[in-house]
């Protein structure tokens, strides 16, 4: 089959199998420094779909999840902003050293990290998350640190060629760890002798400054942390990767992918691994911005619906797209419907690419579909009865209902139910019309949902009246609204037997 056919993960699980030796490795990883986000999902969402594809294929994969909270704290989130007070003196240090000021966690950095890993739980996503402050600590980069300060020069020239940018003359493959006023963002290497260096904390960073501090320190005591552009091919030697992706702004002209591989082929003479690229997440056609937060968080849509539909939303379409999520009422009942009906597709080697890509996505998405009910079914029922076990019992799927529950009450709550699925029954509120009284006694007990919307057409031809307004009165007549659910199906789950004794036919 060719690549063009395939889901995106198993063109490159297969990718993976051809060309490169076990044992495989994904990695991936992200610094954690505010609230998770759409993007943030894709962080290990599609690392794990990944490794799945490979496993799929009979072989063994390894994720490792990288939490790069050695990165300097540079900016109070949104949401954190009413501790500006207590987070502001700490601005510049290492994520992992800053206190969490909400005292859940323990630090700013874990803070977010465990966020993120409480996500992944609820993701069913199982990498081995790496607090890389550790693997720092454990003298894991000390190596490389050695080998870039070794090869500076080399290293400075190949970053400058790659990004396009000239760096400063006090640029170094090093951040040293200020040991007087623990900031990493100011400091600067003033020599080194490829072990021993000096540095100076003097650097304004407009968000903070150094406290003026000089010092000396050995790689040995693992106080650094080496620059973004050579810690992540240094990372990749250190866990053995074999496949990695990075969001498609690492990977435009002068990104860090570029960086990334001239280090590893020209520098390390080590062999590349696989990397792929993909798209941004936007969030109504808009980037997700850090500093503001944009529209729904990640937080807001695990309450309204199944992380299953999330992980169909964002595995559907093609690697390298960009994925705009524009989460309204309409358009997540959309995606839970072709969710379902994707569920239902049969694999074979003939089926559209279309349908196959939908089919594999919901199959990376559900282990054993949860549910077999339309929601909108739920949703109506629910309205009607206000009891679960009816609910369960009407859609002939107890179990499926019972976890759409949360959901359907959280739509219900907050109000998320589109306007034309959102009603109550009111029978008799006010007398019913001599068309409603003739039609709902045409009804026999028995009739489906299709046979009483079908009845309605025939009950209007027949008495020369107009459908559109046939329905109105309908609708008028049992929910007191203009519009509402289709009234074949709602009669039906209202059962034909209490719409004709409530109205007395
Ligand atoms: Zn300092």
């Amino acid at each position: 089959m060719s690549e063009k056919h395939m889901h995106w993960s198993e063109w490159l699980a297969e990718k993976v199998i051809q060309e490169k030796k076990e044992p495989y490795v994904i990695s991936g990883g992200m610094t954690t420094s505010g609230p998770a986000h759409l993007g943030t999902l894709c962080e290990f969402l599609f690392p794990s779909v990944i490794k799945k594809a490979i496993e799929n294929r009979g072989k063994e994969c390894k994720f490792y999840f990288v939490a790069d909270i050695l990165d300097a704290f540079d900016g109070v989130p949104v949401e954190m902003e009413r501790y500006s007070k207590e987070l502001g003196p700490h601005l510049g240090k290492p994520l992992c050293n800053v206190p969490d000021p909400t005292g859940q966690s323990r630090s700013f950095g874990d803070h977010y990290l465990d966020e993120a890993r409480a996500l992944m739980v609820k993701f069913e996503v199982q990498p081995e998350i790496i607090r890389v402050n550790e693997y720092y600590e454990q003298g894991k980069f000390d190596e490389h640190a050695r080998f870039y300060l070794k090869h500076d020069q080399e290293c400075r020239k190949i970053i400058e060629e790659t990004s396009g940018k000239e760096e400063k003359k006090d640029w170094s493959p090093i951040m040293p760890i200020c040991e007087k006023c623990g900031r990493i963002a100011t400091t600067r290497v003033i020599s080194h002798d490829g072990e021993t260096y000096e540095y100076a904390c003097d650097k304004d960073v407009k968000y903070t400054k150094g406290c003026g501090h000089g010092g000396k320190n050995k790689i040995a005591d693992h106080r650094y942390k080496i620059v973004w552009r050579l810690h992540w091919p240094a990372w990749k030697q250190v866990f053995g990767t074999t496949i990695e992706g990075a969001g498609i702004d690492h990977h435009t002209k002068g990104g860090s992918e570029d960086t990334c591989k001239a280090i590893t082929l020209g520098l390390m003479n080590r062999e590349y691994h696989i990397p792929y690229r993909y798209g941004f997440i936007l969030f109504q056609g808009k980037k997700y911005s850090k500093s503001k937060g944009t529209g729904m968080g990640v937080r807001q849509m695990v309450v309204l619906i199944p992380v299953e539909i999330i992980k169909y939303m964002l595995l559907r379409p093609d690697l390298e797209e960009n994925i705009d999520i524009d989460p309204t009422s309409q358009n997540l009942l959309r995606t839970i419907d072709d969710f379902q009906e994707a569920g239902k597709l049969i694999l074979t080697e003939d089926m559209s690419r279309a349908d196959r890509k939908r089919l594999i996505a919901h199959n990376m998405s559900t282990d054993k579909p949860k549910w077999a009910v339309p929601f909108l079914d739920v949703l109506l029922y629910y309205q009607i009865y206000q009891d679960w076990n009816e609910v369960g019992r009407l859609t002939k799927d107890p179990e499926g209902a019972n976890y759409l529950k949360q959901y359907v009450e959280a739509w219900i709550a907050q109000e998320f139910i589109p306007e034309e699925y959102k009603f109550k029954y009111q029978p008799n509120t006010k007398p019913a019309t001599e068309n409603v009284t003739k039609f709902l006694a045409s009804l026999k007990s028995g009739m489906d949902a299709l046979a009483i919307h079908n009845g309605v057409f025939e009950f209007a031809k027949a008495n020369a009246i107009e459908p559109k307004q046939m329905f109105a009165e309908l609708y008028d007549a049992l929910i007191s609204k203009p519009k509402g659910p289709r009234i074949g199906k709602l009669i039906d789950a209202l059962g034909v037997d209490r719409v004709k004794k409530d109205f007395g036919v």
